[in-house]
């Protein structure tokens, strides 16, 4: 069949990446050149992040850990397994998508001002060199990506149309449960951190670091209906407080660089065909988490 996926995001080229293996004709259309997305902003640690429902997600994430985790021993893809601690001022039962992650155990010794939480690996991400190795896998296998703003998508000329479009199908689909979420992170040098470490709850805002090999991601925020996409200095300083107090070894890193990005996010990521198209969009703060078990999903789909 010939497929058109519409969106050049971690969701689009890993859709296309799996239907051009199932025997396909694929291309990609994108508004957007992919180091331009929301994708490229990613952190990107796999974790199951402001998506839902709790039971497809569980399944999608399992599915994408794995897929992950066997890229991690190609280092050219730019994923690793990094093991690393969630931390909690309170006592916690066990996530929801604990299912999803293989050997999670609870940390023996939290640090002070913490009471609890979950060690595990977990595949991180390093999109800028990710994203260019998927389209490399897109380019090999004869996938072209085309730049183009779509206006209506059953007017796009296949037998199947994949909507990838992240907060795009706000618009694209007539979507008006689409919340953008801004997300903004300081990139700095990596003094050679062993983990990643997450707090989600912190008082002052979400505290994450996750180290990349050369450079650590340091987050952020999660601010609703803000799409405004211009780093905030003042923002930066107090993200990097939070994360230097929470990992004083990067008190000397040097800063690297800053951005923001905004994550699609939606009550329910939408993975459903409706006619001649396949709906496939709606990750929240998941996309690259959740991003193969969609594509797989998106596979059965197209049919
Ligand atoms: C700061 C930050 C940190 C994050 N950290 C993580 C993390 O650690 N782990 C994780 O899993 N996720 C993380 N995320 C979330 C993740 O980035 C998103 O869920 C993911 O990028 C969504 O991917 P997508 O392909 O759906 O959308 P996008 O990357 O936004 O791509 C959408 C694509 O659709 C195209 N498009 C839109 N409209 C049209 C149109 N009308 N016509 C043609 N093309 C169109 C765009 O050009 C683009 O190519 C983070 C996000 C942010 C902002």
């Amino acid at each position: 069949m010939r497929v058109v996926v519409v969106g050049a995001g971690v969701i689009g080229l890993t859709c296309a990446h799996r239907l051009v293996r199932a025997g396909h004709r694929v291309e990609v259309w994108s508004r957007d050149a992919v180091q331009d997305t929301t994708s490229a902003i990613a952190a990107a640690l796999w974790y199951p992040y402001r998506a839902l429902p709790e039971d497809a997600v569980t399944r999608w994430s399992a599915a994408t850990y794995d897929m992950l985790a066997l890229l991690s021993v190609r280092p050219e893809t730019g994923v690793s397994l990094v093991r690393g601690r969630e931390l909690f001022r309170q006592r916690q039962p066990d996530p929801w998508w604990a299912a999803a992650v293989p050997r999670l155990r609870r940390v023996a010794d939290p640090p002070p001002g913490y009471a609890d939480g979950y060690e595990f690996a977990a595949p991180v991400v390093r999109m800028p060199t990710y994203l260019p190795w998927l389209l490399d896998e897109l380019a090999g296998a004869g996938v072209a990506v085309r730049a183009t703003a779509v206006t209506d998508l059953p007017a796009v000329p296949a037998d199947v149309v994949v909507n990838a479009t992240g907060l795009g199908a706000r618009e694209l689909a007539g979507d008006a449960t689409m919340t953008g979420v801004r997300g903004q992170v300081v990139r700095v040098a990596d003094p050679g951190l062993a983990g990643w470490t997450l707090d989600e709850h912190h008082p002052d805002g979400m505290v994450y670091v996750v180290p990349r090999g050369t450079d650590v991601v340091c987050g952020g925020t999660a601010v609703d209906g803000d799409e405004s996409t211009s780093p905030d200095p003042a923002e930066a300083e107090r993200i990097l407080a939070r994360c230097r107090a929470l990992v004083p070894e990067l008190a000397n890193a040097q800063v690297l660089g800053h951005a923001v990005g905004v994550r699609p996010a939606r009550p329910a990521v939408r993975l459903e065909r409706v006619g001649d198209v396949v709906h496939c969009y709606g990750h929240g703060g998941a996309g690259v988490t959740l991003s193969w078990g969609c594509a797989d999903e998106v596979v059965r789909l197209v049919g």
